[in-house]
């Protein structure tokens, strides 16, 4: 990568960085994921105007560095700061979740159009929609096909077949699951009931501008985002401290 260079970008995580600068990691459409610094950040305000704020969509200009090491935000003008996410601290969190995935499950300078388009079009629903935790089962969904880890949701990873019945196994190791026939032969936990799956599979196929449409209900939108939720925690290694705190959040709601 030479020269300057101007992309749009969603801002994925902030530090700071020395006494006076901040360290930025993006993604950005033409380039994929990049960090850079914003030199007087920390100190000054004026020169990047709450652009430099998680989850904001900005239009950037980067100079990258001509020694491999770490390039320079040259400047970053805000397209959209996502205000209504920013005022629900359960819309946050999980806007904040969706930018940690990001960030995880994408390599530097690895440019992915698709991935891009969908932590914008995801943004731009969860700012809008009052179905937030259905809005960012979409995107962890999509999300997890993207970047390769999609499991086989259409058959049973046993006997190849369509699940019929009322369960499946869920085999979070080989990312598939098996069916309620293959599943009797050995001791099988972890189970969910088929609809949750079929559900999965239905997400994973449909284009994003008809996912909106799509009905689910309360007990296999909790299924499908426990579900997804392990096998995320899984590919990372840990339990990403936002499923923490949105638990904790949906249970003071309930109690209310
Ligand atoms: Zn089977």
């Amino acid at each position: 990568m030479t020269g300057a260079l101007k992309t749009h970008a969603i801002v994925l995580l902030v530090n700071d960085f020395g006494e006076s600068n901040k360290l930025v990691t993006f993604y950005t459409l033409e380039n994929g994921k990049l960090k850079g610094v914003a030199k007087g950040a920390k100190r000054s305000q004026h020169r990047f105007v709450n652009a430099l704020e998680p989850f904001t969509w900005i239009r950037l200009a980067f100079i990258p560095s001509r020694t491999g090491g770490l390039g320079r935000i040259d400047a970053a003008e805000v397209e959209s700061s996502f205000p209504c996410i920013r005022s629900s601290a359960e819309a946050f969190c999980m806007a904040s979740l969706c930018a940690e995935m990001v960030d995880k499950w994408t390599r530097d300078l690895d440019p992915h159009r698709d991935i891009f388009h969908l932590f914008l079009w995801y943004l731009r629903l969860l700012q809008e929609t009052d179905s937030r935790k259905k809005a960012t089962l979409f995107f962890k969904v999509k999300l997890l096909s993207l970047a390769g880890y999609a499991p086989n949701w259409a058959k049973c990873s046993v006997c190849n077949e369509a699940p019929v019945g009322r369960l499946v196994y869920i085999t979070l190791k080989d990312g598939g699951f098996i069916c309620e026939n293959c599943g009797k032969e050995g001791r099988m936990a972890n189970h969910v009931s088929v609809g949750a799956i079929k559900t999965l599979h239905h997400i994973q196929n449909r284009p994003l501008n008809t996912l909106e449409r799509l009905n689910i209900s309360d007990y296999i939108l909790n299924e499908a985002w426990g579900l997804t939720q392990k096998l995320h925690s899984r590919h990372l290694h840990m339990v990403p401290l936002a499923y923490k705190v949105l638990s904790v959040l949906e249970d003071r709601r309930n109690q209310t």
